[in-house]
């Protein structure tokens, strides 16, 4: 079985989900890499070098300059007549490119796998990540998201793949980029951070989150997370937001400070490795999933940690 892997990368490096993706795939077959993009020959060369792949496949193109899903969606679907399967990162990359390209090759896609149980067989969260389904599809070409989270990331060191030149194709020309609006944080990326501090709706104003939340993220070299309640009251912007609707993280250690613990924010967190909860209500349902809670007013709590750190 060939499997073909979308590479996630901004032009220079390449995203850490993409190596989980790449283990995944390993579960299935042989795996070969898709690079899309414009001069992207760096990002090929270093996607060759990822333990477990044996192939990757680079095409270079103005139309592929933004990566916009049309796009590549196009070159992945070509690709599809030489591979069994898809696999791209359920991110908000990938979460744009495979649906387009299981309607290419007309074919379900099976969304967000937690593990590989047999050439055909997967299992996925469903409801919130309250059930786990199992799920066989009998599709003879599989397009699949996967859940980076639970699987581990294959070394960026240790693989000697082939590098091959592909069409690009034209360009689909059912949409264009028109502008890049991107926030700029010297902090770790959320999905990738090994330590995270999240707010939630208590920190009561954007000003106030950015004041406590901030300067603690700093002394832990950590990343900056939200609820969804903070980010839909405009405390924090919406990429910071953590949860079903939002990002999935698993970092070491979660720092949750006047989060309650909704079962749709324990669906982005849970499998956190150490979870910390700052909360004044010792009945908030998330001090059923943190392995530290600090019962009390966050206003005295977060400057007095930040202070002693
Ligand atoms: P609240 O639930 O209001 O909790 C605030 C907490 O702060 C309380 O526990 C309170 O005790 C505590 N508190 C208050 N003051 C203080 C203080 N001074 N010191 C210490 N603690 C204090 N939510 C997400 O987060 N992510 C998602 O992706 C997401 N997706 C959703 C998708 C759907 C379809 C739906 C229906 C909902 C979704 N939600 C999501 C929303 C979710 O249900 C909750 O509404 C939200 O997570 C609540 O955010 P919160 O914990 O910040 O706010």
């Amino acid at each position: 079985m060939s499997v073909l892997v979308l590479v996630e990368h901004d032009g220079v490096h390449i995203k850490d989900a993409t190596r989980a993706t790449v283990t995944a795939a390993g579960k299935l077959g042989e795996v070969h890499a898709l690079v899309a993009g414009n001069n992207a020959d760096g990002v090929a060369q270093a996607a060759a070098k990822i333990a477990g792949v044996a192939k990757v496949y680079v095409a270079n193109s103005a139309a592929l300059e933004h990566q916009l899903a049309e796009a590549v969606a196009q070159v992945a679907a070509r690709l599809m007549d030489s591979h069994d399967a898809f696999l791209a990162p359920a991110t908000t990359t990938g979460k744009n490119i495979a649906p387009r390209v299981a309607a290419l090759l007309d074919v379900m896609q099976i969304t967000d796998i937690l593990s590989v149980e047999g050439p055909d067989t997967f299992t996925r969260p469903i409801y919130a990540g309250n059930a786990i389904a199992t799920v066989r599809s009998k599709d003879a070409r599989k397009v699949i998201t996967v859940r980076t989270t639970t699987f581990e990331k294959a070394a960026a060191e240790g693989g000697s793949a082939t590098v091959e030149q592909v069409d690009a194709g034209g360009d689909p020309g059912i949409s264009s980029f028109v502008g890049l609006e991107a926030s700029k944080s010297e902090r770790p990326e959320l999905t990738s951070a090994k330590v995270i501090v999240s707010g939630g709706r208590a920190l009561g104003s954007s000003e106030q989150f950015h004041a406590l939340i901030d300067p603690l993220a700093d002394k832990l070299g950590a990343a900056v997370g939200a609820s969804r309640a903070a980010v839909d009251a405009g405390y924090a912007p919406n990429d910071y937001q953590v949860g079903q609707t939002g990002k999935i993280v698993a970092p070491q250690v979660y720092i949750a400070i006047g989060i309650s613990g909704a079962i749709q924010h324990l669906a982005g967190m849970k499998d956190s490795k150490t979870i910390i909860a700052i909360n004044k209500d010792e009945e908030a349902p998330i001090f059923q999933v943190a392995d530290i809670g600090l019962v009390g007013d966050l206003f005295k709590i977060v400057p007095e940690l930040t202070g002693k750190l």
